[in-house]
């Protein structure tokens, strides 16, 4: 009987030992995926702070932060040129008036309606 009663309680502690542990796991999973959402939260802001910050200072750029305006720069140049050059590849071109993406040979713009003829004739 007591060896019984002996089992019972190792297996009654055992249980409980392990409710703990899982609960414990349980409030830590919780804990670390808030603390993910609050991080996450963060840099969104910092970048949102960042943006503003340098659409509102290019044209008095602060003295220290000449590199990273030039890297945004840098990187809008490059990211510009690869926009032209998938179009390219695609067979479309910009719409002068209202930079929309057009096809090659298109009559009129079909965003804005411009004219297009006259403008690739004259680039041909
Ligand atoms: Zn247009």
């Amino acid at each position: 009987m007591d060896f019984f009663n002996a089992i019972g309680d190792a297996i009654t502690s055992a249980a409980s030992e392990l409710g703990e542990k899982t609960k414990e796991m349980t409030d830590s999973a919780k804990l670390q995926f808030e603390m993910k959402a609050k991080e996450d939260l963060k840099k969104e802001a910092f970048i949102e702070i960042g943006r503003k910050f340098y659409e509102g200072n290019k044209d008095a750029i602060p003295e220290d932060m000449v590199d990273l305006f030039n890297k945004v720069d840098e990187a809008d140049a490059r990211i510009n040129a690869i926009k032209e050059e998938l179009s390219n590849i695609k067979g479309e071109t910009v719409c002068p008036k209202c930079e929309a993406r057009v096809a090659v040979g298109a009559t009129f713009c079909p965003k804005c309606g411009t004219k297009l003829d006259d403008i690739y004739e004259e680039e041909q």
